[in-house]
């Protein structure tokens, strides 16, 4: 049977009706690993006997006609910066090659107690910085759809796992895109939930002020589902926030939103051929007659230059525990405590890392502080007011997610600009702490884009609802 194209649902429902066993479910994508993963490179570690062990423990649950969640028994992948016990996490980087994680994340935790069958980690950028998955350690992925182009990142083995079939689901982290743009890039859905909604507890972290773990998936429906399982309250991570059900606002429906088309969202440094798909996708929405206005986010184009300097001081900071001492590999031959720490930094960190561990460690020092770190700071507020303003006026907004398509491998690794351009779009979300969805347009003949509805904190329902919509009309006028 081919599972490839089955919602989280549909899975459910064929487990439950025993229509097929978990056990088949399960060899059928560790399957697809094997085949697919020697080519795109989206897993470093694959656990082929616990995968299969777990499903027939599910298998027997559901003989025994025991009630199942709705995701037991779903095949799934977990980005290499989240810590599952007893497992490796990497996170891309060669310090921590060999490193075992002592603890399950928050996340890990709750899909656990769900009975998801976790298939293996996936790669990323090390220590989840970069835009392409080119800064892994372990190699680049390929993005599925087309070889020689890069699938984005930094959760690059996130989503070429979902876009190859090589899992139902997976998470990825997004501290600045990095679930968005390799989901847009793949052609799959990916979420970064608002600030706090999920808990952090077990990320490895790169700028805690903007990190937050995400569902990659196949249709909106299946990132909703994981979203419901992964978020919530934890004591492990003090910004972790419960909104009540009732709290979320009641369900509207989607036709009757009104949708702000950000106008910088179209402007200056957007490629054309993004461009060209977007507009086509503004005018089907228009077709279903849903309101639209333009909305202007004046200091949009302010986020990027705000968050290299934000984020990379936050990593400086987050990675000055890599010593040597305390966590993943440590240099040999050292001659004394300080040798350690430098030669074990300069020998395992990539260049990348190094490269935002010296410009934050630069915007923090005494006499740039007040004119970078402060400064970014300022403005980050501004972006946030921007949006405060917007959603007084309409309940989602709308751009792309990436103001580029796909490049190609190797096009932009020695021109890290360029590759900061990549995330143009994505960025003001996470220093504004909103939640944001990247959903496939699909036109034909062409590359995917990736759309990106935006809404005020805590308002996934309203991302999930008008998401299905738009997921719908998408379909309908491209297929
Ligand atoms: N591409 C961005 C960066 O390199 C985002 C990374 C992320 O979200 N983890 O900083």
């Amino acid at each position: 049977m081919n599972f490839s194209d089955l919602s989280i649902k549909e899975i459910h429902n064929g487990l439950k009706s025993k229509k097929f066993s978990c056990r088949e479910l399960t060899d059928f994508y560790l399957s697809k690993i094997e085949e697919w993963n020697p080519k795109i490179n989206a897993y470093l570690w694959i656990f082929f006997d616990q995968a299969r062990y777990l499903a027939q423990e599910i298998d027997e649950l559901i003989a025994q006609e025991k009630e199942i969640h709705l995701l037991s028994g779903i095949p799934c992948a977990i980005k290499d910066n989240i810590a599952i016990r007893g497992q490796k996490a990497s996170a891309g980087s060669k310090i921590l090659k060999n490193y075992i994680a002592p603890y399950d994340a928050f996340v890990i935790e709750k899909l656990k107690s769900k009975n998801s069958v976790i298939l293996g980690k996936t790669n990323l950028d090390e220590f989840a910085v970069g835009s392409s998955g080119e800064h892994s350690a372990y190699g680049p992925t390929k993005n599925p759809l087309d070889h020689k182009l890069v699938p984005g990142g930094s959760s690059s083995g996130s989503a070429a796992a979902v876009s190859q079939k090589m899992c139902v689901f997976s998470l990825g982290s997004d501290t600045g895109g990095s679930v968005r743009q390799p989901a847009s890039f793949c052609g799959v859905v990916g979420l970064k939930p608002t600030y706090g909604a999920v808990s952090r507890h077990g990320l490895i972290a790169m700028a805690s002020s903007l990190d937050q773990i995400g569902p990659i998936a196949k249709t909106v429906e299946d990132a909703e589902i994981v979203f419901e399982a992964i978020r919530g309250q934890d004591k492990m991570d003090s910004t972790s926030f419960e909104k009540k059900e009732e709290d979320f606002e009641k369900k509207l429906q989607a036709e009757k939103f009104k949708i702000g088309i950000v106008k910088e969202g179209m402007g200056e440094g957007i490629d054309n051929e993004v461009l060209a798909s977007f507009k086509k996708t503004i005018e089907n929405i228009r077709k279903e007659g849903v309101s639209l206005e333009e909305i202007s986010l004046p200091h949009l184009h302010y986020g990027l230059a705000c968050y290299y300097i934000l984020m990379t001081a936050e990593v400086s900071s987050n990675l000055a525990r890599y010593d040597g001492i305390k966590y993943g590999q440590s240099k040999k031959d050292a001659k004394n405590l300080l040798d350690i720490y430098f030669e074990t930094r300069k020998e395992f960190f990539g260049p990348e890392v190094k490269r935002r561990i010296m410009l934050g460690t630069y915007c923090l020092s005494s006499g740039y502080y007040e004119s970078y770190y402060l400064k970014a700071q300022r403005t980050r507020t501004k972006i946030v007011e921007d949006f405060k303003s917007a959603f007084k006026k309409v309940d989602l907004l709308l751009m792309p997610t990436s103001s580029t398509l796909p490049f190609r491998l190797g096009e932009r690794i020695d021109n890290p600009l360029s590759m900061y351009l990549a995330d143009l779009l994505t960025v003001p979300v996470n220093l504004s702490g909103l939640p944001a969805i990247s959903i496939p347009f699909k036109d034909k003949k062409k590359f995917p884009i990736g759309i990106q509805l935006i809404a005020p904190a805590f308002g996934e329902k309203k991302i999930f609802e008008f998401g299905k919509f738009f997921e719908k009309i998408c379909q309908s006028k491209t297929t």
